[in-house]
């Protein structure tokens, strides 16, 4: 039975937005139903035809991206000018995945006495949650490959955030995607989100949020085997040499912390500084924080809006009641949940240092020389991105094949790109997302050996 009326929150206006009727285990029963009863006809539609469905809702994607980028906008409380890139960002995952369908497949391999083929068959209907803080660039990351090989989707998105994966449903029907391939059911982690992790007839659970979370659905899935891709939190580092160009580095720092309010699995939110250019780099860091422009995300210069809630507002003060801060920026007053640019001076060791804080809090720590840093940077439970900022090429590549993580940049804070793998290892998860890797996560070898004596 459906639970209560859900309501759907501005975080810049606190106004309510929406109200949609929030699912239950029976809708999500339904929905898998209807995905499995979906899926051997979408398994069996020839490739070409396949890319051809993704390529249309690309092109959707695009020729709606100012509504979807509204919505996201408004929900999610983004920069106007960020969600539009973001819905930028989806057409592109779901062009790549187009040209992917017909590109991932079997080989034959020499054995005695006959012939071994290998097969990628789908693993059928796959149950696919998404968390609050990118809700349409996360979903794309997660159907693109899932519809690519041949699965059918149940499509939980994060209770605070369903607009855009409803706006999303109707744009896939309008592809010509058959009713039952994406199901998109909305109702609370606890209860839509655990069904699916237990359900039988579900095969795989891509699942996107914090580690806390990511370890019920881990123990869940062990139930019935499932497979399971698990895109986990961050506490990723920056780290800059002496020898880095420090105005590149200063001005770039600021956009890899508060970015999306901090609210990214990706954000550098330790910045390592060598000691010897530590207080040059402070003050270029504060100098570089205090242009970010904090404001209305309807405004077309705006580069951070509010946090998601007051709840999320509340935890992540809680991180900095106990610290004293090297800056705080100015955010607006009134209605809706904001939070200053904050840099705080830290050790490796304080909890803020060490947690997932997920606003725009950056502790900065210094360390004496590269051996020294690469040992402050590995000592975290996590391991999903970081940059290194250095012109000593060696020292680039040394560094980044040191560092325990699944995504690293250098000289640059970029994260994800649709052709290249994504991920994290160690608490921050395991399985990559984007790029020809992905598809491995939703898909099975199967193989055949037909002997020719
Ligand atoms: P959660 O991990 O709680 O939520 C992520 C998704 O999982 C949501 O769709 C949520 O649904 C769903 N979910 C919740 N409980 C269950 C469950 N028992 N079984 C299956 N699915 C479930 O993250 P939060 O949104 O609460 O954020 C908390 C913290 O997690 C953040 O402060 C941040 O530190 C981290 N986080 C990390 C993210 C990342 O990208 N790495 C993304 C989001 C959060 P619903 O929200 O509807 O309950």
């Amino acid at each position: 039975m459906g639970q209560m009326a859900l309501i759907v929150t501005n975080p810049a206006t606190e106004e309510t937005i929406a109200e949609i009727e929030s699912a239950g285990v029976e809708e999500t029963d339904a929905a898998v139903a209807r995905a499995t009863a979906a899926f051997n006809g979408w398994r069996a539609v020839a490739p070409a035809d396949r890319a051809r469905l993704l390529r249309r809702l690309a092109t959707l994607v695009e020729e709606n991206g100012e509504e979807l980028a509204r919505i996201e906008s408004q929900n999610v409380g983004k920069p106007i000018a960020g969600a539009r890139a973001e819905v930028g960002m989806v057409a592109q995952v779901f062009h790549f995945y187009a040209g992917a369908v017909d590109k991932h497949y079997g080989q034959t391999i020499p054995v005695a006495g006959g012939v071994d083929i290998t097969f990628r068959e789908p693993l059928g209907v796959v149950g696919l949650i998404v968390p609050w803080n990118f809700p349409l660039n996360i979903s794309s990351w997660k159907l693109g490959p899932a519809l690519a090989c041949g699965n059918t989707v149940v499509l939980k998105p994060a209770e605070l955030t369903p607009l855009s994966a409803l706006r999303l449903e109707q744009l896939i029907l309008e592809a010509g995607i058959p009713e039952g391939v994406v199901n998109v059911v909305v109702g609370p982690g606890r209860v839509v989100g655990q069904r699916l992790v237990e359900h039988p007839d579900v095969a795989k659970i891509g699942f996107t949020g914090s580690t806390e979370i990511g370890r019920g659905v881990m123990q869940g899935a062990a139930g019935t085997i499932k497979r399971v891709t698990l895109e986990l939190g961050g506490k990723s580092a920056n780290v800059v040499f002496a020898d880095a160009d420090l105005e590149k580095a200063a001005a770039a720092a600021p956009y890899a912390v508060f970015d999306n309010a901090g609210q990214d699995c990706c954000a550098r939110s330790r910045i390592l500084v060598q000691k010897s250019v530590y207080d040059r780099f402070l003050d270029l860091l504060i100098e570089a924080t205090r242009r970010v422009r904090v404001g209305d995300p309807r405004d077309e210069a705006t580069e951070m809006g509010p946090l998601i809630s007051a709840g999320h507002r509340e935890k992540v003060a809680s991180y900095v009641n106990d610290t004293v801060s090297a800056f705080t920026g100015e955010a607006p007053e009134g209605a809706g949940f904001w939070y200053p640019c904050t840099l705080v001076e830290a050790s490796n060791d304080d909890r803020i240092a060490r947690e997932e804080v997920f606003g725009p809090v950056a502790a900065l720590i210094p360390f004496d020389d590269e051996e020294d840093a690469v040992r402050i940077a590995n000592d975290t439970p996590y391991g999903l991105s970081g940059s290194i900022w250095t012109e000593n090429g060696a020292r680039a590549l040394r560094v980044a094949r040191a560092l325990e993580s699944g995504v690293l940049s250098i000289n640059s804070n970029s994260s994800v790109r649709p052709s290249t793998p994504f991920g994290g290892v160690k608490q921050s998860g395991f399985g990559r997302e984007l790029g020809m890797h992905a598809l491995d996560g939703y898909s099975e070898i199967k193989n055949v050996y037909l002997a020719t004596g």
